[in-house]
């Protein structure tokens, strides 16, 4: 049968591929999975769809025999705070993250709030093919409805000293979940806050939900106008966390993780991050400084998070803005990468951007080669062999460490294309490495053509 789970949980278009019927089979084999009488937490965004899904998904869970607590609208982190809160033995969030509005999701989660690893997955998936078990009368789940959000605000409320500095900072929530929870626990930790694309809207009218700079032009604008010290704009399930500093200048993935972790990680003893092969060096070197040290890990949160759980560590984080707090949560923490930023700012007494100049700077060129999926391991493989003089790091693709910058090379795993992504401190040489990196590629995969 197809695979229907990637990356992100099963996800596709909202009733094309992801219909309630196959929202209800996927709750029916997670309820056959864990077995009768076990309590499921169930959450969902706010695209027009998700309660259409959450139906689906409960009358599921209680055909196979779990009990569900109902949460309704929930940010992801927020669902992952709510399994260990509630005691659940699982849960489940509908959403499509940062997809366009016609999307949906549905994503698993174990009972530490982890998501599910891939073994798990895989299981679900073939109960999907094979049908679930279900319930006799005497045995159908129980429903319950419980709201998360108060007591996750309440609790972050409570890791997070107030703020010396009162802030000003504009939070843009894409008209989605993080807007439920992020604004006021800004505002309860003594910032002012200015909200924009505030209102619950499943159209997201207010701009693309993907943090990234091209999506944050009036966020970016709006910090300036109001001469506010910040700005911060999530992705549709507030697992990621982008800032624009006080001059409007949009900082990526890796600087805000950067920033978060030289605040977070400040006192604590050799500090161990985790992140993976497609994060910048900047990472490196805020470990040095601390007296710490980097592990890098396959691209994705599984991975980061099944490392964590293997060896132990103190922060985890990816390259587009997801980053990992293990002492609070096993789930991308949007909404504490954003507290952490300001309390960053409020604590130091700098500003934002001089924050972001305190680090080294690097710049990154990122560029594509369309490979066919089969070919994609013999091109590896062709590649490891060109730069077998260098320092190579083979847990995903390919990554070169050259004196003063490195290459990743990188089949997609979902298109057929590698990714090339090149870093260096100097802007020429990023460029050169980029283009070596695409040159060889496409040598090789020319000859494998072949
Ligand atoms: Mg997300």
């Amino acid at each position: 049968m197809a695979k229907l789970f990637g990356t992100f949980g099963v996800r596709g278009l909202a009733n094309v591929m992801l219909t309630p019927e196959l929202a209800f089979k996927l709750a029916l084999a997670l309820a056959t999975h864990l077995g009768e009488g076990k309590k499921v937490a169930l959450g969902h965004d706010n695209r027009t769809s998700s309660e259409m899904l959450d139906e689906a998904v409960t009358a599921g869970l209680v055909a196979g025999g779990c009990d569900v607590v109902r949460l309704g609208v929930t940010p992801t982190p927020v669902l992952s705070f709510a399994v260990r809160h509630f005691s659940c033995d699982a849960g489940i969030i509908i959403t499509a993250s940062h997809n366009p509005p016609e999307y949906n999701g549905v994503k698993f989660w174990d009972n530490e709030g982890a998501g599910f690893i891939r073994e798990r997955e895989l299981e679900i998936e073939s109960l999907v093919e094979k049908g679930g078990r279900r319930a006799d009368w005497k045995g159908l789940g129980k429903v319950s409805e419980a709201d998360a959000v108060a007591p996750y605000i309440r609790t972050r409320i409570s890791q997070v000293p107030r703020f010396k500095k009162r802030l000003k900072v504009v939070v843009d929530c894409a008209n989605a979940t993080g807007t439920l929870v992020t604004p006021q626990i800004l505002r309860e930790l003594g910032c002012e806050v200015v909200s924009m694309n505030a209102q619950l809207d499943g159209t997201f009218p207010g701009r693309k939900l993907e943090p990234v700079p091209e999506n944050l032009g009036e966020l970016a604008k709006t910090v300036v106008a109001c001469k506010a010290d910040l700005g911060i704009a999530h992705d549709g399930d507030a697992d990621r966390t982008l800032i624009v500093n006080e001059k409007g200048e949009i900082l990526s993935g890796d600087r805000v993780f950067a920033i978060a972790a030289n605040h977070y990680l400040q006192g604590r003893k050799s500090p161990k991050i985790i992140t993976t092969v497609a994060t910048s060096w900047v990472i490196d070197d805020i470990a040095r400084k601390l007296g710490g040290s980097v592990v890098r890990t396959k691209v994705g949160e599984p991975e980061v998070v099944g490392e964590y759980r293997r060896t132990g560590g103190d922060l985890g984080g990816e390259e587009n803005g997801g980053v990992l707090f293990f002492d609070v949560s096993l789930c991308r923490e949007g909404i504490m990468t954003a507290i952490k930023f300001a309390e960053a700012v409020s604590s130091s007494g700098m500003k934002a951007s001089e924050l972001d100049a305190a680090l080294p700077k690097y710049y990154q060129y990122k560029q594509r080669a369309e490979c066919p999926n089969e070919m994609k391991q013999k091109v590896l493989h062709a590649l490891a062999e060109k730069f077998s003089s260098y320092e190579l790091d083979r847990k995903d693709g390919l990554r070169i460490t050259f004196e003063d910058g490195w290459l990743l090379l990188r089949p997609s795993g979902t298109e057929p294309l590698f990714r090339c992504f090149a870093e260096a401190r100097d802007s020429k040489r990023a460029e050169e490495l980029v283009m070596l990196g695409m040159r060889e590629l496409k040598s090789v995969i020319e000859t494998q053509g072949h």
